[in-house]
């Protein structure tokens, strides 16, 4: 790995109720690194970043990101920390409008001035969200909704941005645009960890891959290795 380590996930374990579904997952994700975790449905890319994120808590193992523990913490208190989550179903307030759910993403920030034009950023990426800024969320097309819970995240200026299925329902045009906007986010030292059912689309993209089956890592490897072995490909890619 060509990474100093950033982001480091040791033996995680979550239980909900009697259903184990992380039998201790181990990871890391670098400084600069785009990382994707693939797996079919149920292996428990969620609950890992869900862990990671602080929305819940393992029940063994270690996370800890720049050298601190954080295991435990909670996701308000991994937000100061650099740790940034886009969730599954993108978690945007449908009733506020696209500019209020930006400052939502930088509520923790004192530095307005700044906040504005880290903004005009995020409008930079995707200028769509800058012709919509005033109108309510929850209109916006899914493609849309996907880049604003991006951008969002994105305002708190997050070492590690978490994102969980970020092409999840989008045409194949609209899911390109948005991996094109990843990687520049990414070539600008954001670290990206990043949860895909297309994994062809995720490996592509990232430096390093996990993929994950019925909570437990099968595999890893850079990107591409991956994509060309044969058993992701009959396994993931259908082939
Ligand atoms: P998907 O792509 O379907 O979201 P995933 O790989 O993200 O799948 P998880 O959502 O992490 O997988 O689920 C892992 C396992 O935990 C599955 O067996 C799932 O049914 C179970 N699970 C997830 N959330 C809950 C919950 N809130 N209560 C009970 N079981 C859950």
């Amino acid at each position: 790995r060509a990474f100093e380590p950033l982001l480091s996930v040791e033996g995680i374990q979550v239980r909900y109720g009697a259903i184990q579904a992380l039998r201790g997952v181990s990871l890391t994700v670098g400084k600069g690194e785009m990382v994707a975790l693939i797996g079919a449905n149920g292996a428990g890319k969620t609950s890992t970043l869900r862990a990671v994120s602080g929305m819940l808590k393992p029940t063994a193992g270690r996370i800890t990101l720049a050298g601190k523990d954080i295991t435990g913490l909670k996701a308000h208190q991994l937000v100061p920390r650099g740790m940034a989550h886009a969730p599954e179903g993108r978690g945007i307030f449908p009733n506020l409008t696209v500019t209020e759910n930006l400052e939502l993403g930088a509520y923790l920030r004192k530095d307005t001035a700044q906040v504005r034009l880290d903004m005009d950023k995020g409008f930079s990426l995707f200028p769509v969200l800058r012709e919509r800024q005033k109108q309510l969320a929850g209109t916006l097309s899914g493609g849309e909704q996907q880049m604003l819970a991006i951008a969002r995240a994105l305002l708190s200026k997050p070492q590690l941005l978490l994102l969980d299925e970020p092409s999840l329902g989008l045409a194949p045009q609209v899911t390109e645009t948005i991996f094109r906007t990843l990687r520049e986010v990414n070539a600008t030292g954001v670290s990206v960890l990043l949860v895909e059912q297309n994994a062809h689309l995720a490996l592509n993209a990232a430096h390093y891959g996990y993929v994950l089956e019925t909570g437990e890592v099968v595999m890893a490897g850079p990107g591409k290795a991956l994509l060309d072995s044969a058993e992701v490909r009959r396994a993931y890619l259908g082939e």
